[in-house]
Parts: C-alpha cells; sequence; structure tokens
C-alpha cells in the first residue's frame, strides 16, 4: 500500500539521536534550548517552547491565554480534533466557523458574520484557533483585523504549515497571532517522533508557556513569593503538567529541521504535478492563490459530483493506493454531539467531507508511485 504520508528518516537522523543516548542528559539537556532556537530562528519567532506534542502546545497556550471556565472558544470544524479539544481541557466553551469552500480554510465571510451575531448577543469569543488547513495559509490580515476589532487572541494551529509562507513570510513568525504551534508527529512536515512547540513574540506568554510545561514551576529566584527558603527552592505557582519533550526527541527534531525546505520543495513539486493534471478534470482541490504558499502536509482532493465517495476511497485502497480522510468535521463526532452541536449547522465543512480524499503525499514518494497514483485516481473519478 502507498501509504499517504511517511517520515524521510537518514542515517544523520539516527546518529544525532545515539549521542544523545550515550551522552549525559536523555531529557532537560542542551538539545531542547537547542532545538527551540531554531525553530524560533527558523519561523523568525522571537520565542519557542517544545514540547510532548501539538495537543499539549495548544493546550498551554490556551491556558496562557488565560481561557478557562466561562470563557468561549472558536475554531474551525475541518480539522484535527485537538484543536477543539483544547479548549474543553480549560473548561471553557468551544464553537466552530464554518470553513470557505475554495480554500477549506476558516471563512473570513463566515467569521465575519457570527461576529455581528456574537457581538448582538454579548456572546464573543475570547479567542480564534485558526487552522492552515494541508498547510495552506489562512487569511490572516482579514482574520486579524476582525479580532482585533473585538479584543479576541488568535492562536494559529500551524500542525500541517512548518515551511509555509504568508504574503512571502513564514508561518510562524506570529505577525497576525499570538501563539502559533506545530507538531512533530511523524506524519507531519518534519518529525520528533513525538513533539510539538509553540511559538511566540510576547515574553509574557513565552514564560506562562515555560510554566504551563513543567508543573507551573519555576526556579527562577527574581520570580520567587518567597514564602518557602533554602538553596534549594523552587516554587509552583500555577497548576501545570509534565509536557516536557525529551532530548533524545529534541535531536531528532533539530536533525530533520536541518532538511525541512527540502522536505517543502519536495512536497510543493509532487503537489504541483497532481494539480497540473487535475485542473483538466472535474476533481476539486485547494488553491494556492498568490501571497499563499502552502506547505502540503496533505493533498486533499474532492471528487466529482456524480462520484460516490465512499466508493472510490474503496477502489483506492483496492489499487493499493493508500488514501484517507482528513477530517470528519469536530461537530460530527459523537462526544461534541453530546456537547449539543447538530448536524447542518457547517454546511460547507459538511459538504466538503462527503466529497474529499486525501492522496499520497511526502518526500520519498517515488515518481513511479506518484504517477500510478494519479492515474488511478483519474480513471476512477471519470
Ligand atoms: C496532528 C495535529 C494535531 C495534533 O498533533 P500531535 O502532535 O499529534 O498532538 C493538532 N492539530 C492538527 C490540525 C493536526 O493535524
Amino acid at each position: 500500500m502507498i501509504p499517504y504520508g511517511k517520515q524521510t528518516i537518514i542515517d544523520e537522523d539516527i546518529d544525532a539521536v545515539v549521542e544523545v543516548l550515550r551522552s549525559d542528559f536523555l531529557t532537560q539537556g542542551p538539545m531542547v534550548p537547542l532545538f527551540e532556537e531554531r525553530i524560533a530562528h527558523y519561523c523568525q519567532a522571537n520565542f519557542a517552547v517544545a514540547v510532548n506534542s501539538a495537543t499539549s502546545a495548544l493546550h498551554i497556550a490556551c491556558l496562557s491565554l488565560d481561557i478557562k471556565d466561562g470563557d468561549l472558544v472558536w475554531t474551525a470544524p475541518i480539522t484535527f480534533v485537538a484543536s477543539a479539544n483544547c479548549v474543553l481541557y480549560c473548561g471553557a466553551d468551544i464553537d466552530f466557523v464554518d470553513i470557505d469552500p475554495r480554500t477549506k480554510n476558516i471563512s473570513v465571510e463566515a467569521l465575519s458574520d457570527k461576529l455581528e451575531d456574537a457581538k448582538a448577543l454579548g456572546k464573543l469569543p475570547k479567542a480564534l484557533i485558526v487552522v492552515h488547513f494541508g498547510g495552506l495559509p489562512c487569511e490572516m490580515a482579514e482574520i486579524a483585523a476582525l479580532c482585533r476589532a473585538h479584543n479576541i487572541a488568535i492562536i494559529e494551529d500551524a500542525s500541517h504549515a512548518l515551511g509555509a509562507h504568508y504574503q512571502g513570510e513564514k508561518i510562524g513568525n506570529c505577525r497576525y497571532s499570538d501563539v502559533c504551534i506545530f507538531s512533530f508527529h511523524p506524519v507531519k512536515n518534519i518529525t520528533s517522533g513525538e513533539g510539538g512547540v509553540a511559538v511566540t513574540n510576547d515574553p509574557h506568554l513565552a514564560q506562562r508557556l515555560e510554566l504551563f510545561r513543567s508543573h507551573g514551576i519555576t526556579r527562577d529566584q527574581s520570580k520567587f513569593d518567597k514564602m518557602l527558603s533554602g538553596p534549594w527552592v523552587y516554587e509552583q505557582h500555577e497548576l501545570g503538567f509534565n509536557y516536557r519533550i525529551s532530548d533524545i526527541h529534541a535531536a531528532l527534531g533539530c536533525s530533520q529541521l536541518a532538511r525541512v525546505d527540502q522536505f517543502i520543495a519536495k512536497r510543493r513539486q509532487i503537489a504541483k504535478a497532481y494539480s497540473d493534471r487535475f485542473a483538466q478534470t472535474d476533481i476539486r482541490f485547494q488553491m494556492e492563490e498568490s501571497g499563499f504558499e502552502s506547505a502540503y502536509h496533505i493533498f486533499v482532493i474532492e471528487v466529482p459530483d456524480h462520484i460516490d465517495r465512499e466508493q472510490a476511497f474503496k477502489q483506492l485502497r483496492d489499487k493499493n493506493v493508500g488514501v484517507n480522510v482528513h477530517y470528519i468535521p469536530v461537530h460530527l463526532q459523537p462526544y461534541y454531539q453530546s456537547l449539543g452541536f447538530k448536524k447542518g449547522q457547517f454546511p460547507a465543512a459538511e459538504g466538503y467531507y462527503e466529497k474529499c480524499i486525501t492522496l499520497p503525499i511526502f518526500p520519498k514518494l517515488s515518481q513511479a508511485d506518484h504517477d500510478y497514483v494519479m492515474e488511478v485516481v483519474e480513471e476512477i473519478c471519470k
């Protein structure tokens, strides 16, 4: 089966990990700050706080923005459940903004309308979590202008978008957001095994992210309340977690980051061949307009109207094409239905979900396999 995504590991990556195993520190050593420094530099952000997953990064991003019981946060329905779950972890309420059928990202128009309604009802969200779906940047300038007008914080879930560019600048520079998070799960653009990072330009938020990553504990004496004394003292100031990433994982992340541009170039080359070929057909795919450069974590198509998606999916799997579906709209999950969300609430997301299929895209996809996938997809979608 040709998978839809796969990591690229070379001897250099293995050597980097082995080196840590032979060193003094398996965790809380020098590789974590080094990885953070390199991520921050790559994204052109001031601070990076590395953690054990993007899910943890989303959770501490919400906590750092003081999202709590009684608050409301909005996100997109076409995303992995973690983009919404992180809000519920904080005891806050979640709601969704429908997608733009062209980009599959959050719709600026839907956001604007929903903000008007929310304002009238006195129920504005405290934060918006945008998702750069598939690696395609959201319309950040427009979204930020709308949010700023209502004092709404912005978190970017850029799990798909390491290496993407918006208006010529790297996603992760936080020009239009408070915090941006990335995932290093093996299927994502680079991997650390498991891992994630939160980047920000705000020193106060960076400190809070660090605090929540490690039990809410600080060892910085200048911040001590001084209720305790002794040279061994550390103080717990918040209810934090153990979300630390190990040096083993950080070393793999560092090694992979050195090749990220190479990975993205290959992904973009595969995506261009798909786009050129499918442009001649009724198969739809995410459009990259000028100023939006996707990192192509995934390549999603929508099958033509007359094609049954489930049947197409089965036929592709039967022909050894390891297709997938990204995503089941979060509000349709049983857990979210139990919270009161209803089918029909976000029609663009649901319409997309009826037709979407994710095709193989990853740096090591061979030309022969790529050609084979395009041929089979075209045949099945005729
Ligand atoms: C993968 C992913 C996550 C979670 O990442 P982990 O590192 O596996 O926790 C969150 N949001 C989106 C959009 C993702 O694709």
